[in-house]
């Protein structure tokens, strides 16, 4: 396997790049969709996080031949049988936002007292047309309200375990140390290293 220096990801959220380029960077540039002018909405239509990580990253693959990764990411809740899951981005429907998305889980644990969940990112990465995948999770609860304002998503009522803050109230650099995302793109990280 050729290394890469220039990788593209295959996203247009402001949020994930910042995150992932704080890893990544300066070791590899890490272009987004936007960075390549490419203002697709990738339809995210598989059954499983790694189905949706690979249409994103065969995407780029099959359209402009450029090594790239994307990333797909699921809140696991355990007393709702691992919902929303896949289906986290549209959790309230399709066209509602992340603080739609919020309420209706807080809704949905009203009066329940198993609040622990997880958040799992899957990666595909495609170098030379070879695929690989890779997996970070991180445990913690959900909490009763929304607290904080940094992040983005599902971060308000994450609360990590270990942690008296939810994601939103971290800053993105202890975010980073710990997240789903970050221990996915660590993997990857080690892997282009190796
Ligand atoms: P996707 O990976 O962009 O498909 O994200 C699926 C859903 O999970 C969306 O509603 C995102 O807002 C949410 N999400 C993804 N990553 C995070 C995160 O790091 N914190 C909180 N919510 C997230």
């Amino acid at each position: 396997m050729k290394k890469p220096r220039k990788l593209v990801f295959s996203t247009n959220n402001e949020h994930k790049l910042e995150e992932v380029k704080a890893i990544l960077e300066p070791y590899y540039q890490i272009l987004s969709l936007k960075d390549i002018g490419d203002d697709t909405d990738i339809p995210e239509t598989g059954e499983t996080l790694e189905d949706n990580a690979l249409i994103k990253a065969n995407y780029l693959w099959d359209t402009y031949h450029t090594n790239c990764f994307a990333d797909d990411t699921g809140l696991e809740v355990e007393a709702l049988n691992n919902a929303p899951g896949v289906y986290s981005a549209r959790y309230a429907g399709e066209q509602k936002s992340s603080t739609d998305n919020v309420a209706k889980l807080l809704k949905e644990l009203e009066g329940i007292e198993n609040r622990n969940a997880q958040f799992r990112t899957v990666i595909a990465l495609i170098i030379d047309g070879k695929k690989y995948v890779f997996e970070g999770k991180i445990k913690g609860v959900i909490t009763t309200s929304a607290r904080g304002n940094s992040g983005f998503g599902y971060d308000p009522v994450f609360q990590p375990e270990g942690y008296d803050k939810t994601f939103a109230e971290l800053t993105l650099a202890d975010k980073n140390e710990i997240s789903h995302r970050a221990r996915a793109v660590e993997q990857l990280a080690l892997f282009l290293r190796k």
